[in-house]
């Protein structure tokens, strides 16, 4: 791998700035939080539409990374490392991803269509890996950087590659061609998802086949709408379940759980069974299927191999667990790429110092056993874990390579030690094949909550901020408000993000929520908006940040400052210009600047006020009272203290309003949590919170019964009604009850029939085909925050701060 990064690397336009640093290249990493950069890491550092990866450069250097190809070298940095500058950093990965690819000549399936690739991919590296040393996409990485970033980890021993491509506009899909450079063409079903990206249905497939340009042969389904393809130089596989000229003609039925497939292919004609019967898994199923012949796989193999198939779950979710642990559940797969990125998760995710891995038998390496573990072993010891379990006959063989480590021959040993283990206190991975069916441990460490939960998107967020950073005129500063637990999204979780992307402050309400955060490591400034007086000493011993508004808060805080002789204590002084809230008023000003003059206990870090209608553009003529108050009385204290301090006055929908009052920072909540109060930018944000549950009973009444309390709904005709653990207690309002409002359940949806209880509630699914146990969607995509919130008469803010801490949050990662 070595050379092959050097040669690729020098491959690509750059100019080098050789300081004569080692060039024993390794691995290539473009995240700069992996514990696993170090000196044989080459970095890329990406730039977004207001994201700079150049900001990392000065740590990393610290760390022992001393190769990175840049745009620009931070002054900083400049003998420091060695530097490739190039004038875009991501085509750079690109163009090097392509090198390094055409360096390698073995069979590559290239998978595209606008859903199912990912699931085609893993049930393809299920079924084929018997036989070879697959090298795969991880999870879903099949953007212009994912798909570098899975190509670059092709190594000697891989002699099959299996890589998915994914484009949401037109043109994108050139650069991933000449980057995956596939053998074997799957294109899977090309449905409508992403469609706003292209001119027409026709346009969308042509741009998707073009990955197909060199492909030997590509298969697809012939159908009306893509039956007219140009496949140049390549051959057509095609399926059909009513073209007869179709190479492999297909009819289906279903049985119990199952659907047998009875294929027709060359003469032959075998029945395949699978345990799915969705549509959508039918049709992947038979994409892998095709790929399977293609491979001349014999009919018994197929059989055998295509009804072991199994649902996917692509995301990296972590957890509550039991004892104060968190866990990070990846329970399906165990392959050294994954582990890699799992591992990478847990130190972005760890809420407490031990870190925990209960690991399988890895599979799919292409290595000896032997240089295998000694690999886990090198990656594990190098993201710091303090124990290792192991599971699995393989891996205990290999214990000795691991420090604190115990092992288990199989599942069920480790779980009937389990009693023993004293989980308390970690951060816990657990990574496993699917065959050692980790997910009884999995729900072994869960914390015991309904089935109810809030999924928290992480890339949503981080999404969502960078929209709101690129409005930000230059060097303004941003704080973000993770009050009331960051909006109900998750406290330390979204902050750790936050952290990570360098945001310049945090903002809570009160003094015990900063505490917690900074108990659990969180070390970026945190001003606390309203501080009791009697949290003050809590606050100074945590170095929090106190908002004061008022002199008699002031006087309190400088007394307590002055016994515990402070100096220059950073504090936040808030004026009232109109919100009439909290805040010094203009006739106070004169006594607070008399009060502070002089003090070298506490330090005036900012001077904010806050609007009460930067939303509205109806009241333009407060708001711009306001601004112009605050301009006057900011500016009069800073001139009579002879101080500088950061000016603060914008929310949210500030940002966007009023971009010319920005001052030296803003205050970001609701959007980042991926709610606007304005329609067109509410369109531009991702959606961040899902909150799920199942169905936990379906019945069938007949006209004229009741449903629920108080018999608030009449049946007029015979009604399926299904029962929801979801109820007032966790946030649901009362007044969403009553057929105002839905939940969807496969995509539809199921109007809330009678009232809301305190822990369930009733919909109507006649019209559903749908079972006990399905889930079912109260708040996300559909229906959104802000329409639920219109509906009752309220706002967002209030429906999302609802959702009660019963209720389990779960994040993930894409
Ligand atoms: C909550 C809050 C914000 C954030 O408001 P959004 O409308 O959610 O952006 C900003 N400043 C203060 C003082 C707040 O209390």
């Amino acid at each position: 791998m070595n050379l092959k990064i050097r040669n690729s690397i020098q491959k690509t336009d750059a100019t080098f700035i050789d300081n004569q640093f080692a060039m024993a290249l390794d691995s290539v990493s473009i995240d700069s939080r992996s514990l696993q950069n170090g000196s044989q890491t080459l970095f890329f550092a990406l730039t977004g539409a207001n994201t700079d990866a150049h900001i990392y450069i000065e740590e990393l250097i610290e760390v022992g990374v001393h190769n990175f190809v840049v745009t620009h070298i931070p002054s900083a940095c400049k003998s420091q490392a060695n530097f490739y500058v190039v004038k875009d950093t991501l085509l750079a990965l690109q163009e090097f991803a392509a090198h390094y690819r055409s360096l390698f000549n073995f069979p590559v399936i290239g998978i595209t269509g606008s859903n199912g690739k990912t699931i085609v991919k893993e049930w393809l590296n299920f079924l084929l890996s018997p036989d070879f040393n697959v090298i795969r996409s991880p999870k879903s990485y099949n953007s212009q950087i994912g798909v570098p970033l899975s190509v670059i980890a092709i190594n000697e021993q891989h002699n099959l590659g299996i890589f998915e491509a994914g484009i949401s506009v037109s043109a994108e899909m050139k650069n991933l061609e000449r980057i995956i450079k596939p053998t074997l063409g799957v294109l899977t079903n090309i449905g409508s998802a992403h469609d706003e990206g292209f001119v027409s249905l026709e346009e969308k497939v042509k741009e998707k086949i073009s990955l197909f340009q060199t492909a030997e042969t590509v298969i697809y389904q012939i159908d009306a709408e893509i039956k007219s393809f140009n496949l140049s130089n390549s051959k057509a596989f095609t399926w059909s379940f009513i073209n007869k000229n179709a190479a492999v003609f297909i009819t289906k039925k279903m049985i119990v759980d199952f659907t047998i497939l009875s294929i027709q292919y060359k003469e032959k004609y075998f029945e395949v069974k699978i345990p799915f019967q969705d549509q959508a898994s039918v049709e992947n199923a038979i994409s892998c299927l095709m790929v399977l012949l293609y491979f001349k796989y014999d009919q018994l193999t197929i059989q055998n191999r295509m009804q072991l198939l199994f649902p996917v779950e692509m995301r990296l979710k972590v957890k509550n667990g039991i004892n104060n642990c968190s866990i990070i559940d990846d329970s399906y797969s165990s392959d050294f790429q994954s582990l890699k990125i799992a591992l990478d998760f847990l130190e972005s995710q760890k809420q407490s110092e031990n870190k925990t891995v209960i690991v399988s038998d890895i599979f799919q390496s292409g290595l000896t056993k032997d240089e295998l573990y000694s690999k886990v072993s090198d990656l594990i010891t190098s993201n710091k874990i303090s124990r290792v379990i192991g599971i699995g006959e393989t891996i205990s063989e290999y214990k000795h390579k691991f420090d604190n480590c115990t092992t288990y021959l199989n599942t069920a040993e480790f779980i009937a030690d389990y009693e023993n283990l004293d989980f308390n206190n970690e951060s816990i991975l657990v990574k496993g094949a699917r065959s050692f069916e980790f997910e009884e441990i999995v729900q072994l460490l869960e914390e015991k909550t309904h089935e109810t939960v809030l999924e928290i998107n992480l890339n949503a967020i981080s999404y969502n901020l960078n929209f709101f950073k690129a409005k930000l005129k230059p060097n303004v500063k941003i704080m973000v408000m993770v009050k009331a637990f960051g909006y109900g999204n998750g406290g330390f979780e979204i902050a750790k993000l936050l952290e990570h992307h360098k945001v310049d402050y945090l903002g809570v309400a009160f003094a015990d929520e900063g505490i917690s955060l900074k108990n659990s490591g969180i070390q970026l400034p945190i001003m606390v908006l309203n501080p009791e007086n009697t949290s003050f000493s809590a606050i100074i011993q945590h170095q929090l940040e106190p908002e004061i508004y008022s002199l008699k808060g002031l006087r309190a805080f400088l007394k307590i400052a002055a016994q515990k002789d402070l100096d220059h204590f950073p504090i936040h002084i808030k004026i009232d210009t109109g919100m009439h809230r909290l805040g010094f008023e203009a006739n106070t000003i004169d006594e607070l600047i008399a009060t502070l003059k002089g003090n070298k206990t506490i330090q005036v870090k900012s001077i904010l006020s806050h609007m009460a209608t930067s939303d509205d553009v109806l009241h333009l003529n407060f708001a711009n009272s306001q601004i112009a108050l605050f301009e006057e009385l900011s500016s009069k204290l800073s001139r009579e203290l002879n101080i500088k301090p950061i000016r603060h006055l914008m929310n949210t929908s500030g940002i966007t309003n009023f971009p010319n009052a920005q001052y030296d920072m803003v205050r970001l909540g609701i959007g980042l949590y991926g709610v606007s109060n304005d329609s067109e930018e509410q369109k531009k944000l991702q959606n961040v919170g899902t909150l799920k549950s199942i169905i936990s009973q379906i019945r069938t009444i007949p006209e004229g019964d009741s449903v629920g309390y108080g018999r608030k709904f009449m049946a007029k005709e015979i009604t399926k009604v299904a029962t929801i653990p979801i109820g007032y207690a966790d946030g649901i309002s009362r007044g969403w009850g009553n057929e105002l409002g839905y939940v969807m359940i496969k995509n539809k949806k199921a109007k809330i029939l009678g009232s809301v209880c305190m822990d369930m509630l009733m919909v109507e699914t006649t019209e559903i085909d749908c079972k006990e146990g399905d889930a079912v969607i109260i708040f996300g995509q559909a229906p959104t925050v802000n329409e639920i919130a219109k509906s009752l008469g309220t706002i967002p803010y209030e429906v999302l701060t609802s959702i009660s801490q019963r209720v389990k949050r779960v994040f993930y990662r894409d």
